[in-house]
């Protein structure tokens, strides 16, 4: 059987838990933390960094932070993950979605100023499969209308977005916002985990608070003030030192990681790009790089993809789809009057993800594409 998802583990995960409970600092905002964090913001150009214990976290505190208000609108696909809308609506917005592209999972961003109202707060794009959206773009429009913009890249770790201005700059630095995850099924991982990226400097020092439970204890721990106490709304949203250790032995890896999906990722799409088959590979815009979080192909139909996985299935291979848009929800639908999004449905009836991962053997991409080469 050929697996959908395998975590890797490069070797020195429980080598740094150790020593992070040896050190006997084992809660949050510790050496390891630090080390993350600081391997992010140099690597990357993100302006701040703070780790999370996910990435439905991160979201949750950048709608904090950018003060959603109970009737505010944000503006983003629906071809999403539940936690990029979820933030919020926690806190009472009122969610306006988008449209994807029709050869591309991502939010149109052609589309989105039709949707813009004097209500309309921010606008939340998604890097769907690690592919940047067209941040020019929307960039331009949240300047335009005085909105910010909260970039959900928690598919999107050392992927790239390449500028009119011929700049490449990494998904997650260029929005006010970012968010990262770290889960099990992404390309690094700590289980469960993510990360907040501050890049319009105005939120670096309520970030840091909210993240601290709605104190200033950050600052106090580093002497700045000589109490801390309650000063504004907060959680508990900044992980463990166990947690951000397992994250520093996949960062240190995270080259190889990278290079061998990218391995994987070429293989599949130089084997399965053929206009004799039923099905398309990803569209990759030129803005665009690709992380490889994800091999995913495109079927004509619902009829023809559930023939595939029953196809694969037979042969041994799990290979899964998701994403039923959320304006279709059982949550959402009844609260949706905005318009059909043919395209969200689309890929919620026609998209398929291969397995992918940093253990998956040459032999076992070759046999899966052998596979739907005879579909
Ligand atoms: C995985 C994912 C999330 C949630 O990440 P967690 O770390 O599991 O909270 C949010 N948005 C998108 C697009 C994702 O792929």
């Amino acid at each position: 059987m050929i697996g959908f998802n395998k975590p890797y583990l490069t070797g020195n995960e429980t080598k740094y838990i150790t020593d992070a409970v040896a050190s006997g600092k084992i809660s949050g905002n510790g050496k390891y933390t630090q080390l993350c964090q600081q391997f992010f913001e140099n690597r990357y150009g993100f302006g701040k960094c703070l780790l999370t214990t996910s990435c439905t976290d991160a979201l949750e505190m950048a709608a904090i932070l950018i003060d959603i208000q109970p009737g505010d609108e944000v503006i983003m696909p629906s071809y999403t993950f539940v936690s990029t809308a979820n933030a919020f609506v926690l806190r009472g917005a009122k969610i306006i979605f988008a449209d994807s592209y029709v050869d591309n999972p991502n939010i149109d961003a052609s589309k989105i100023e039709a949707l813009i109202t004097p209500k309309t707060k921010a606008i939340v794009p998604v890097h769907y499969a690690g592919v940047a959206c067209d941040m020019d773009l929307i960039m331009e429009l949240a300047t335009k209308y005085n909105l910010f913009v909260v970039e959900d890249a928690a598919q999107a770790i050392d992927s790239f977005y390449t500028g009119k201005d011929g700049i490449k700059k990494a998904l997650g630095s260029i929005g006010h916002l970012a968010t990262f995850s770290f889960h099990e099924t992404k390309n690094i991982i700590s289980g469960e985990g993510g990360m907040l990226t501050i890049n319009d400097m105005q939120f670096a020092d309520r970030a840091e608070i909210i993240w601290e439970k709605g104190t200033n204890r950050a600052a106090f721990f580093r002497g700045e003030i000589d109490k801390y106490g309650w000063v504004d709304i907060g959680s508990s949203f900044l992980p463990s030192e166990i947690i951000a250790a397992f994250l520093w032995a996949q960062l240190e890896c995270l080259d190889i990681i990278q290079k061998r999906r990218k391995e994987i990722w070429n293989m599949y799409y130089n084997g399965l790009t053929d206009s004799r088959f039923s099905f398309t590979c990803p569209n990759i815009p030129k803005y665009a790089s690709n992380n490889a979080h994800m091999f995913y192909i495109n079927f004509k139909s619902l009829k023809d993809r559930t023939h595939a996985i029953e196809l694969l299935k037979k042969n041994g291979v799990n290979a899964v789809f998701h994403y039923l848009s959320l304006h279709k929800s059982p949550f959402y639908s009844a609260k949706y009057h905005g318009k059909t999004l043919p395209n969200a449905d689309l890929f919620s009836d026609t998209l398929l993800r291969l397995p992918m991962f940093f253990e998956l053997a040459n032999d076992n991409v070759s046999s899966i594409i052998h596979i739907l080469e005879n579909e």
